[in-house]
């Protein structure tokens, strides 16, 4: 019988008001069941909504330094469990463990960097225009914050939003996605036992439709910062605006990118290795476009191909897998039914294009890398996010071709673009239209202290990461002293 966990709902652990539970499987074993989980409906939402707001008015008064020494005790505990996270990771959502490593050491690093905030949350102080008088502006926490989070980067993406919304001195509720539910429970036990008190942050486990959707109509949450699906993140932010709640939106991508001739095709080819099939493809800044100058299109993709073939599907516990599962049966069904849409368009597939079965991997979700080639943008395969293991190449024949096919999704994430001309480099840096552009490198490599997030339907307006992540989780207060003694008119008494 698999072990039953529950919500923590104003510091005491809880079953569903309804008594349901979902299962959390292991998408490379699917008979390997982690755990029953809640599954939690408006009920549940509310008791937690109930518990953050009652516990708004002491936490906010917190000093922020000490708020923030709270975040530097659990990076210390994710350090000293970093092994046991990495594991744990791999089991329940199947990137290779090497890859689990590095999604726990970006939620170390969040941790340290957004602790630091906790000295700085800088204002701003300016002259009045009158004499005697006295301006400010101060960061003030919004109140309650509804966090609801993907399953791909199951622990990096709750630090990236847990993490500032409490050193800021909001409150929070925070709904996992369904598909990793265990990875949030040891967040949501390192938070608490490095002090985050009870009520202050309430975790309620549960599907979106149910959950998600029950907290984005709450009345009395403030923000609600969402990472998912761009069609998701509409419904989130309409939900939103019906009550004109606050909303940071972190939604889809189809990240291009671009090899001009003269790149270093053997680098080149490295990056779109591991953009296109790290992570099973199923980054949000995955490389699912690959824009190849047609001097080079032969080569390249000769060689993309051979180096996809020869990548081994497994278990990412294996140390010799290089590609784990997709994350659960609708994400493979979807991903196929992409091979299909491929067909019906005219594009080639070089390889892959099917459910792989072989060995083990018959008990799993796996799809097999796959290469469409003869892509023209206007195929839904150029245009959608597939998010697995399926890059589209796009053969051009000049930059401003290349950056027009870039620029021509609905989509604005990362991008990188292979070339060894400076001039090159700039005119792309400058007009890729993208949240983040990397010259000679992958899409992939976000660090924690820059802003993080994309333009046109992958958000909107907002950065995770850096300081800029500030701006989603507090807002401003103006200050005006006045001590002249008297009463003075702004615009009026300096005429
Ligand atoms: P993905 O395709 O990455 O699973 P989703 O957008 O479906 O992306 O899910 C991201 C998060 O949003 C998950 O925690 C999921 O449970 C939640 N979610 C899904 N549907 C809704 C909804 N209608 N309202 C609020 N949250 C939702």
């Amino acid at each position: 019988m698999a072990h039953e966990y529950f919500n923590c709902i104003d510091g005491k652990w809880k079953a569903s008001a309804s008594g349901r539970t979902f299962e959390d499987l292991n998408p490379a074993n699917r008979t390997d069941v982690l755990g029953l989980f809640p599954r939690s409906d408006a009920r549940d939402v509310d008791e937690a909504v109930k518990a953050a707001r009652a516990h708004f008015a002491r936490w906010r008064q917190v000093p922020a330094p000490h708020r923030a020494e709270i975040m530097f005790r659990a990076a210390e505990l994710m350090v000293k469990r970093k092994e046991e996270l990495a594991a744990l990771m791999t089991r329940e959502m199947g990137k290779v463990l090497k890859e689990s490593r590095g999604d726990v050491q970006e939620g170390i690093d969040m941790t340290y960097f957004i602790a630091g905030e906790g000295r700085r949350l800088f204002g701003h102080t300016t002259p009045s225009e009158l004499p005697d008088k006295f301006a400010m502006s101060v960061r003030v926490p919004i109140g309650v914050v509804a966090a609801i989070t993907p399953w791909n980067f199951p622990l990096a993406i709750p630090t990236w939003k847990l993490v500032p919304a409490l050193v800021a001195g909001n409150t929070v509720v925070f709904k996992p996605a369904e598909d990793t539910p265990l990875m949030a429970q040891r967040f949501v036990e390192i938070l608490l036992e490095a002090g985050v008190p009870e009520g202050v942050l309430n975790l309620v486990q549960g599907i979106g439709e149910e959950t998600g959707a029950a907290l984005v109509r709450h009345p009395d949450v403030n923000l609600v910062s969402f990472t998912g699906s761009t069609e998701t993140g509409r419904e989130v932010a309409i939900g939103c605006a019906q009550r004109h709640a606050r909303v940071s939106l972190e939604m889809g991508g189809k990240n291009p990118i671009i090899v001009m001739d003269d790149a270093d095709l053997d680098l080149a080819l490295e990056g779109a290795v591991w953009g296109a099939f790290g992570t099973t493809g199923q980054r949000c800044t995955a490389a699912s476009r690959l824009i190849v100058h047609r001097q080079i299109l032969r080569q390249f993709t000769d060689r993309l191909v051979e180096r996809a073939r020869q990548l081994r599907l497994g278990d990412g516990m294996l140390p010799t897998t290089d590609v784990g599962p997709l994350i659960n049966e609708a994400q493979l069904k979807r991903v196929h039914g992409y091979t299909e849409i491929a067909r019906q368009e005219g594009a080639s597939i070089l390889t892959g294009g099917h459910i792989y079965t072989e060995g083990d991997c018959a008990r799993g979700f796996f799809y097999a890398p796959t290469i469409f080639a003869n892509v023209s943008t206007d195929m839904r395969i150029a245009q959608e996010e597939i998010f697995g293991p399926c890059p589209a190449i796009i053969g051009v024949n000049s930059l401003p071709e290349a950056i027009e096919v870039a620029n021509s999704t609905k989509y604005g994430l990362s991008s990188a673009i292979y070339t060894r001309d400076v001039n090159k480099a700039f005119l792309a840096m400058r007009d890729i239209e993208a949240g983040i552009t990397y010259v000679n490198s992958s899409t992939i490599g976000a660090e924690v202290h820059l802003p993080f997030g994309g333009v046109k339907q992958t958000g909107n307006g907002h950065r995770e990461g850096s300081p800029t992540v500030l701006d989603i989780f507090t807002e401003w207060k103006t200050l005006y002293i006045d001590y002249s003694g008297r009463l003075q008119k702004a615009q009026m008494d300096n005429e």
